[in-house]
């Protein structure tokens, strides 16, 4: 693979929290427009990779590039990735103060100095595409879960990331919410988006990634094809996983 077609590349990356080993000589390619679903067990270190990618965590040792951006000390280093990165967490985090739309504009009026019609056009297009375009006007409060983080992902749009992450982003949110989600998060990875997403919807897994990465205790164990992983994963480890997982 060229280094032009690498979205984000960890090379024996290291992060410890105080003196606890959170992420071990975490090598991982992920090329442009390719689909990565992270998954293991709790507190096997999903959330903090997926967090480092975009600086939200520093780590101590190893290289890690996004787009073409060695990820340094330096603020600009940080500042660079985030305007390539987008991120979706758990809890939605949308500003309860401000309409959907609001919601929408704000980052690209405040910090990519976007005229406001223009802002509000591209809101309305990215709210159309996760079909909230009839609720712009409301507020949060007045949303379900689904609909909600909904709208956060088209707020990550609108500042027209090159690369998506996702960490749990289901996991709070009611059955039907969740496969309202989902259906946005398939229809984004089919529009070309690199992304990398935490999730326990080993349904969306298997459909939408390119590429499993499991981990646990802070290590890579394996990295495969849905196909593979799914039915013929090669550890003692993704096989209890699974088991645990498909069991629930
Ligand atoms: P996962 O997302 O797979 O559940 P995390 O990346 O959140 O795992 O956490 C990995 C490990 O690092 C866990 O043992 C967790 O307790 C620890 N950890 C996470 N965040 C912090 C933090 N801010 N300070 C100290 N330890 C942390
Ligand atoms: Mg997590």
């Amino acid at each position: 693979m060229s280094s032009t077609d690498i979205a984000i590349k960890f090379e024996t990356l290291n992060k410890h929290y105080g003196s606890y080993h959170a992420l071990v000589d975490i090598n991982l390619e992920v090329a442009r427009g390719e689909k990565i679903v992270v998954c293991g067990p709790s507190g096997s270190g999903k959330s903090t990779l997926i967090r480092c990618v975009n600086g939200l965590e520093p780590h101590q040792s190893g290289k890690l590039t996004v787009d073409g951006i060695l990820l340094d000390d330096s603020k600009t280093a940080v500042r660079d990735i985030r305007d390539h990165v987008g991120m979706c967490f758990q809890h939605f985090n949308l500003f309860p103060h401000l309409s959907v739309l609001d919601n929408c504009t704000l980052s690209p009026i405040c910090t990519h100095k976007i005229p406001k019609a223009e802002a509000e056009a591209t809101a309305m297009e990215f709210l159309t595409k996760v079909r909230m375009d009839q609720h712009a006007h409301k507020y949060p409060s007045q949303l379900s879960g689904g609909q909600q983080q909904r709208v956060a992902i088209a707020r990550s749009l609108c500042m027209k990331p090159d690369i998506m992450l996702f960490d749990e982003p289901t996991s709070a949110l009611d059955p039907e919410s969740i496969s309202e989600v989902l259906d946005v998060m398939s229809d984004l990875a089919k529009g070309g988006m690199t992304m990398m997403c935490v999730t326990h919807e080993m349904g969306f897994a298997r459909k939408v990634a390119d590429r499993i990465v499991f981990m646990d205790a802070g290590e890579i164990v394996e990295i495969a094809d849905p196909e593979s992983f799914f039915t013929n994963p090669q550890h003692q480890r993704s096989r209890k996983f699974l088991d645990q997982v498909i069991n629930h």
